[in-house]
């Protein structure tokens, strides 16, 4: 049976000389395999549609719960991505974290068009690397239910103090007061500003997500706590990121 599905090249596997695994996060089905063969050919017609961060509308023919590519319309490609290794390294830490939480989670459009508008930002080469950071990894979270309540102190529901302090692990906030002199791992303090930044990452309208503007100075406490928040909710540590932070190196980029 042929279907048509828009989709996102995540990975490609070698297999053997001429073809390829592709895992496309697509549209309506969530992520899926698809053998595409003799794509590795150069005179291949599918071989561009057949690359990491190409995200094109795919004619698979599906049996049993396989699916091989059949024919492909390229949308948009992110091919230079790959000009910059910082660029690339981010762009793969965000389809690792993609395809990790596709296996898990049912079909989630939303998380589609997060990493779509990521790569897209990451590309035209506008933002700061660590602020594109901060927007997917917390807004990941947010979208797969994740979320944090950040609306106020959990014990007094305070909205605003001069400091507040951000559970991660139980995804809560509370005031100084009622933080009191408690023993717990995994807190950190935040000023109102970011906890600004993070509440508009978790809850603004996709349309303005990126356009939140973080202050330079702010860049890099953020992206700490988001990509802690991350590796905690999600248990789990990812190579892509490992290979990012080297290269970056703690420089604000
Ligand atoms: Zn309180």
């Amino acid at each position: 049976m042929l279907t048509t599905l828009k989709g996102l090249v995540l990975r490609e596997r070698s297999l053997g000389d001429n073809d390829k695994f592709l895992d496309i996060l697509t549209d309506g089905s969530g992520l899926i395999e698809v053998l595409a063969r003799g794509v590795k050919k150069p005179n291949s017609k599918n071989a561009s549609v057949s690359q990491l961060f190409c995200y094109a509308k795919y004619c698979v023919s599906e049996s049993g719960g396989r699916y091989t590519l059949n024919s492909a319309e390229p949308i948009r490609t992110f091919y230079s991505l790959s000009e910059e290794l910082e660029r690339f390294a981010l762009a793969s830490y965000f389809a690792e974290m993609t395809s990790f939480i596709a296996t898990q989670e049912t079909p989630n459009n939303e998380v589609l068009r997060l990493i779509l508008n990521s790569l897209h930002f990451l590309s035209l080469k506008n933002r700061s690397l660590l602020a594109l950071k901060s927007v997917f990894e917390f807004r990941l979270m947010s979208e797969i239910g994740l979320i944090p309540n950040l609306i106020g102190c959990c014990e007094c529901l305070r909205y605003s103090a001069p400091q507040m302090q951000f559970d991660l692990r139980g995804g809560r906030l509370f005031c100084e007061m009622c933080f009191g002199t408690r023993d717990m791992t995994d807190v950190v303090p935040l000023d109102m500003r970011l906890l600004h930044y993070l509440r508009y990452i978790a809850l603004t309208d996709m349309q303005k997500l990126f356009n939140l503007n973080i202050a330079r100075e702010y860049l890099v406490p953020l992206t700490n706590i988001t990509e802690r928040y991350a590796e905690i909710q999600l248990d789990r540590r990812f190579a892509t990121l490992d290979f990012f932070k080297s290269l970056t190196n703690g420089q604000i980029l």
